[in-house]
């Protein structure tokens, strides 16, 4: 598989009178052609800002790009001038956010915002420009697209509007598709249709997917590899199948434990929520960022900050349990 993105060593502050925010730290991971990589975490974990400046959508200042890479093809987007980040957005990379409706310009009827980036990127204008954008809402499976290409975001119903987004981001065949909380603002039945519809797409158009979620009910069928961010930080990574079988990481237990499952044995049917708050970012702990709130914390833990260990093929947890000298600790999630 062809590597098109590689987000190496990643720095980002927010600049702010009350001193440095330090969003991202040290993030690294890389995105093959046609996969879907999610990147899984709380609020404040620091995913949005690092789907973010993928696109250098982060508004500079206050935010600081203090160090690391983020190679697209082999060149650094951080290096970009605003000019060429234009020409970048929307031609190599579409993004789709958690509510359509304050993305869609209201003024403008879907079907001309769907020709838009065709003018802009492709210079493809007029009748050939709405036969694209009709087959657009037919991929999308917008009902009756000739007569809803003449409407205002505002007769779309919720779901139809992301819909709409999706045609919007994917009108110009873009490389990659960062999708942020796509379907959060969405009912659960909406949601599964929206998932669906982005993995028939990707399989389609062959789009990778940067899938970014608070919540990891959302990804089990939909990603192949999982990031998940805690404190600015990549806490696991490792394939799906390893993030929700083969676990190494108590914060990644948390969050497994707060979703609903049937695949897996639980001595009562309650979620379990993270007990705390996620650290403060102006001065982050020197240690492991989720020691205030881990069962499993050592004394090394609040010291040391512990280096990504390779616990599987691929497969990486920054704890200290997986230190060779630590106490043996056993993953509470099991198959059913
Ligand atoms: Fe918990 Fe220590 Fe592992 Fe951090 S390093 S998750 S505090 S056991």
């Amino acid at each position: 598989m062809k590597k098109i993105l590689e987000v190496k060593n990643l720095e980002v502050s927010f600049d702010t009178y009350a001193g440095e925010v330090q969003a991202v730290r040290d993030v690294s991971f890389d995105l093959y052609e046609g996969q879907t990589l999610a990147i899984v975490g709380e609020s404040g974990s620091g995913k949005s800002v690092t789907a973010k400046s993928i696109m250098r959508l982060n508004p500079e200042p206050p935010v600081r790009y203090k160090g690391g890479q983020i190679l697209l093809n082999g060149e650094n987007i951080l290096e970009k001038k605003e000019k060429e980040m234009q020409k970048i957005r929307g031609s190599h990379i579409g993004m789709i956010f958690q509510d359509p409706m304050t993305s869609l310009n209201p003024t403008m009827t879907v079907g001309k915002q769907i020709m838009e980036g065709l003018k802009k990127h492709q210079k493809v204008k007029g009748k050939e420009a709405k036969e694209i954008a009709l087959k657009m809402l037919r991929m999308v499976q917008i009902p009756n697209p000739e007569k809803r290409f003449n409407e205002y975001p505002h007769q779309f119903s919720g779901g139809m509007r992301q819909r709409a987004m999706i045609a919007i981001a994917l009108v110009c065949n873009p490389q990659i598709l960062i999708a942020d909380e796509p379907t959060t603002a969405l009912d659960v039945t909406i949601q599964a249709q929206i998932l669906d519809l982005m993995k028939d797409l990707q399989n389609k158009i062959k789009t990778s997917i940067i899938l970014i979620t608070h919540d990891l009910g959302v990804v089990a069928d939909a990603a192949q590899r999982i990031v998940v961010m805690y404190g600015g930080k990549i806490v696991e990574h490792g394939t799906t199948d390893q993030i929700f079988y083969e676990s190494r990481h108590p914060y990644t237990w948390g969050l497994l434990k707060s979703v609903p499952r049937l695949d897996i044995k639980k001595e009562n049917s309650r979620l379990d929520s993270i007990e705390g708050t996620p650290p403060d970012l102006f001065s982050p702990p020197k240690g492991c960022p989720f020691a205030d709130r881990c069962e499993y914390a050592m004394e090394i833990c609040k010291k040391r900050m512990p280096p990504q260990f390779e616990v599987g093929k691929n497969h990486y947890s920054a704890c200290w349990l997986n230190h060779e000298q630590a106490p043996k600790v056993e993953n509470p999630i099991k198959r059913a």
